[in-house]
């Protein structure tokens, strides 16, 4: 975990559409840690370079840290997807079902809130 996150921080040189896929994920895991886990202790988790940090529960770091890690390692960076239309989908099937859940629960509140810019990315 700690070993996952140095290797995060220590990264040297992201393209903007990393940038802009791991400021969403990051986004969108705070906003389902609050609703989801309003209780939970939070901790600081750092993002890459100058995205800064988010707070969120011990449980939904191990997952932003995956995610992290599997965005950066993206084999298919060329292309540009957009994870939503991957061909490739190279998440593990639980890591799969949650940010199928995380991205449901967060987009619908994001919404509510007005906060299109953030919408604008995941829907397109
Ligand atoms: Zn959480």
């Amino acid at each position: 975990m700690l070993e996952i996150r140095i290797m995060i921080t220590s990264m040297e040189t992201l393209t903007k559409q990393q940038k802009s896929d791991i400021r969403l994920i990051g986004k969108f895991v705070e906003v389902y840690c609050d609703g989801k886990h309003a209780t939970a202790e939070k901790m600081a988790f750092p993002l890459p370079q100058d995205l800064g940090e988010r707070r969120i529960c011990r449980d939904c770091s191990d997952f932003l840290a995956y995610a992290v890690a599997r965005r950066l390692k993206c084999p298919l960076e060329s292309e540009k997807p957009s994870c939503k239309h991957c061909r490739i989908h190279c998440y593990a099937r639980p890591q799969l079902a949650k940010v199928k859940e995380i991205m449901a629960y967060s987009g619908k509140k994001l919404m509510l809130r007005g906060r299109l810019d953030y919408i604008w990315h995941y829907f397109f």
